[in-house]
């Protein structure tokens, strides 16, 4: 079926220097040929071969309106005509500012960076700089982007529940273990004993979107806050996957629990590399004496990137019903695939939070991110190839998160049922 996407997998090694680019990676650990795209348009993706897929992957979380969402593309074309990057401020980027400060709980003032990775490091340096204080907790099942163990060595290091190096674990008695940990309070109390005056802060993900999309157990994160509070500690959210996503006011609107710097990435860029750290005014003008290259990249801000935030962020704040909706379809689709997986006795557990749902398949337990072995479980693997067949696209790891988008129509969810 996929002729010349096959042919282009053979060489895969080749055909992407290195080899190394993850989907690539993770499709090979499945057994499986990598999809080559080459247009996606609302809920679709459509190959080299012409098949259309329907896209659960939703390219790693940013497209909550679907593909090609035509505001964006629009803002995205007249931007483009008038210059890409100044290096001086925009109105624009003044803009997106504040009608994300206007959206989100607890936060005066926000500064963008061009990811998700860049956001959880100028996070973590702005909580280090405005405590004075050097360690960080981070929960060893998070995952705050490609440079984790940059961010946990930096300074005088982290006290990191578990393995840092361990993200990529599926199901089974290695994550459960990793839940348990995510959710001991009585541990993180320890560490914080032990440590009495050096924590500058906490990170963790809100929901624990890269240990497959789990909640945090009642009154987690509430008693997070008050540990902080306690021994004067910042609570920093990594909301990069559930920003503008889980709820308008992300994580902390849905748990209604304060945090005091947040992350964002993904939807806030609707597409674009986009991300973005926030906190109170008091937190933030920490920054203002010490300069834009303390906090900002070359092209951190840039009017392109910015018109397409903005223009997603104002297609989600003029939609009343936006997030009502994603959860409609989300618990349809997660009452539907629960139904059917498990009448085939392959499922862990299966996990919804807002408009993302995480499947959990039983066998191998414990794969590791860094030998792309996070697919190699055989339960995945035929589900995977099945539903690939199907003409639908899930992320080729077996408990990667599945990501619901508005694009998406009944019907489609049907079929995918
Ligand atoms: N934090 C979380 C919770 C994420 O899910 C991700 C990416 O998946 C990141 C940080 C890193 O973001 P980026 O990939 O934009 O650097």
């Amino acid at each position: 079926k996929y002729t010349r996407s096959s042919a282009l997998f053979a060489n895969a090694e080749q055909v992407i220097p290195g080899g190394v680019n993850s989907p690539v990676r993770a499709f090979k650990a499945v057994g499986g040929t990598p999809i080559f795209i080459k247009e996606a348009k609302g809920a679709y993706l459509i190959d080299e071969d012409d098949n259309t897929f329907i896209d659960y992957i939703n390219s790693w979380g940013p497209m909550i309106l679907g593909h090609a969402y035509q505001p964006v593309v629009d803002a995205i074309i007249e931007k483009a005509k008038l210059g890409t990057s100044f290096g001086a401020p925009t109105e624009i980027e003044t803009e997106i500012a504040a009608l994300a400060v206007s959206m989100v709980p607890n936060i005066d003032k926000i500064r963008f960076v061009n990811s998700g990775t860049e956001a959880c490091m100028s996070a973590v340096r702005l909580a280090r700089g405005y405590t004075g204080k050097e360690k960080i907790i981070k929960f060893a099942g998070c995952y705050h982007g490609h440079s984790d163990s940059f961010l946990i060595q930096a300074g005088s290091g982290a006290v990191t529940f578990g393995s840092p190096n361990s993200p990529g674990v599926t199901n089974g008695t290695a994550q459960d273990t990793l839940l348990a940990k995510y959710n001991d309070i009585d541990h993180v109390k320890s560490i914080i004993e032990a440590n009495p005056n050096d924590i500058a802060c906490i990170i963790l993900e809100p929901v624990a979107g890269n240990m497959g999309c789990v909640p945090p157990q009642a009154n987690f994160l509430q008693k997070l806050r008050a540990l902080c509070d306690e021994h004067n500690i910042l609570l920093v959210f990594d909301e990069v996957m559930t920003g503008f996503r889980l709820a308008r006011g992300g994580a902390q609107e849905l748990f209604n629990v304060k945090a005091d710097i947040v992350c964002f990435g993904k939807v806030i860029g609707g597409g674009l590399p986009v991300g973005a750290f926030a906190a109170s005014e008091e937190i933030m003008n920490y920054l203002a004496p010490l300069g834009p290259v303390y906090q900002a990249g070359t092209l951190s801000g840039n009017p392109l990137a910015m018109a397409a935030g903005l223009a997603m962020l104002k297609a989600l704040e003029s939609d009343a019903e936006i997030f009502n909706r994603l959860a409609e379809k989300t618990e349809y689709l997660h009452k539907g695939i629960t139904k059917v997986l498990n009448d085939h006795k392959i499922v862990h557990t299966i996990n919804r939070v807002g408009s993302m749902i995480s499947v959990h398949f039983s066998g191998t337990p414990v794969v590791d991110f860094e030998t792309s072995a996070k697919g190699n479980n055989e339960n995945f693997k035929t589900f995977f190839h099945g539903m690939l067949n199907q003409g639908v696209y899930i992320a080729p790891s077996a408990f990667e998160t599945w990501f619901i988008t508005d694009a998406l129509t009944y019907e489609d969810l049907d079929k995918t049922i």
